[in-house]
């Protein structure tokens, strides 16, 4: 894996943070101090380090665990969140008809990388041609030639041409058939002015709508002036951070070129030609940390109402107990999309029309609202026996929420609707016994 060893160590914050008997102060300082020398290690920029575990810290001591959240819970969420925070923001490579420019210093893998993108583009039905603008390096044609041939993307060269600008403008009329163009151009060992005004050129020539500056990532923080250098110069897109496999300082490099106008959009992670992975900045952090913990637990997050609150009314339901107060429950458990979601949606009519086939969530919440109001207004009574709602009752509670008394008769409507379907839930035998055994065995306790 990518930075195992960063990996290692955050998981073993996260495990200090399961495994605290309480989560106080010291705790939280602690936590905060495992995380800057994981970081530091990485080779993460010191000012940004103390940025992070400052805020972790205000967060977690501040902050209030949102209802159905542990403090435990919210703890490692803000941790997940500020470090998400630090790679920037995600972008992705459109995969649709395009001219992309690969610039970049001698040695970074640029050569390899456009090999990769090929195939990547490739596998995803784009018809792609590579060119070979490298006009420097002698072996350079070559090499593209190898690795086109190993991913079955066709290759245009011309051997011993020394203009770059050339080659890309016959390259392009090449492959005018071509859905994705990637042409390769040349590096030096450091940016200087001729390679400048080289890229320049070629760019013109190319007017690409991607320029993808490739940069080996155990330059670690030097990748940021890099990154920055190269947009000045060439307006760069997005940047691919290569070598992610080796590096212990892959850190530095992701978190500095955050920082600056550019986006990563892959990371390169062997020499293999299909070792390229698309880069998503909350994707990368949840593997780091533990992919699956963090996802269940962000799941929970969205969750106003604790597993056992659902598992509680959906029992009272099944015992037979269906008032105003279970359907509203009940729908906000489906708005909520817990845990439940799948039992609730094995029942016919409830809740939303259509429910069993789609949840819709939006209309759901904009039903609820409504409903709320208006249960604001009802008697303890009312709301237990909605029966004896009768027309002067529904004019009283229709002023009393300001609202029209078609939409109190509308919630009524809905109620016996539901009412009518739990019945004939609890007829059914079979579907009855499985939805039990389903919840006595927990097997719908997981987040989905
Ligand atoms: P260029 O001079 O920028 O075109 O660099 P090349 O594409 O020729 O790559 C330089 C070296 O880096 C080659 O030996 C590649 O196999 C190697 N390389 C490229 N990408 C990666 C990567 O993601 N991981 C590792 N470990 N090596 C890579």
């Amino acid at each position: 894996m990518v930075l195992e060893g960063l990996g290692q160590s955050l998981r073993g914050v996260l495990n200090k943070i399961a495994k605290a008997s309480t989560i106080d102060e010291p705790l939280v300082k602690e936590v905060s101090r495992d995380i800057q020398r994981a970081l530091l290690q990485a080779d993460v920029n010191v000012q940004l380090v103390l940025d992070l575990t400052k805020e972790v810290e205000r967060r977690a001591l501040k902050e209030k665990p949102p209802a159905g959240m542990t403090l435990r819970e919210h703890v490692i969420k803000i941790i997940y969140e500020e470090l998400v925070k630090i790679l920037g923001h995600p972008r992705q490579l459109p995969l649709t008809k395009q001219t992309i420019l690969m610039v970049g210093l001698y040695g970074q893998g640029k050569t390899t990388q456009a090999g990769k993108l090929g195939r990547y583009l490739h596998k995803r039905g784009l018809k792609v041609g590579l060119i070979a603008a490298d006009v420097h390096r002698p072996a350079a044609y070559e090499q593209l030639m190898q690795i086109g041939e190993k991913v079955g993307v066709p290759v245009f060269g011309i051997p011993g041409e020394k203009d770059a600008a050339k080659i890309v403008a016959e390259g392009i009329r090449h492959f005018h058939g071509a859905d994705v163009k990637i042409i390769d151009t040349s590096g030096r060992h450091a940016l200087e002015a001729d390679l400048i005004a080289e890229i320049r050129r070629v760019a013109e020539e190319a007017r690409a709508d991607e320029r993808i500056l490739v940069l080996d990532a155990s330059v670690g923080q030097q990748a940021g002036p890099q990154a920055q250098a190269f947009h000045d110069a060439v307006g760069v897109t997005s940047v691919i951070l290569t070598k992610m496999d080796g590096s212990a300082k892959g850190g530095g490099a992701l978190s500095a070129v955050s920082r600056t106008q550019a986006s990563i959009v892959f990371i390169g992670t062997g020499e293999h030609l299909e070792d390229l992975e698309t880069f998503n900045p909350e994707r990368f952090i949840s593997r780091l940390l533990g992919m699956g913990d963090i996802q269940s637990l962000l799941e929970k997050a969205k969750e106003t109402m604790t597993e056992e609150q659902a598992m509680e009314t959906t029992k009272k339901i099944m015992s037979g107990r269906f008032t105003l107060k279970e359907m509203y429950e009940q729908m906000e458990m489906v708005s909520n999309m817990g845990p439940l979601k799948k039992l609730l949606s094995m029942i016919p009519g409830f809740g939303v029309p259509g429910i069993q086939d789609k949840i819709n969530v939006e209309e759901t919440q904009r039903r609820l609202a409504i409903f709320r109001v208006i249960m604001d207004s009802m008697t303890e009574e009312e709301m237990e026996d909605p029966k004896v709602i009768k027309s002067s009752r529904v004019a009283r509670i229709a002023r009393g929420a300001g609202v029209d008394p078609k939409e109190v008769r509308a919630l009524l409507h809905q109620y016996n609707t539901s009412k009518k379907a739990v019945k004939g839930l609890m007829g059914n035998r079979k579907l009855r016994r499985q939805m039990m055994k389903q919840l006595e065995s927990g097997e719908l306790g997981g987040a989905q």
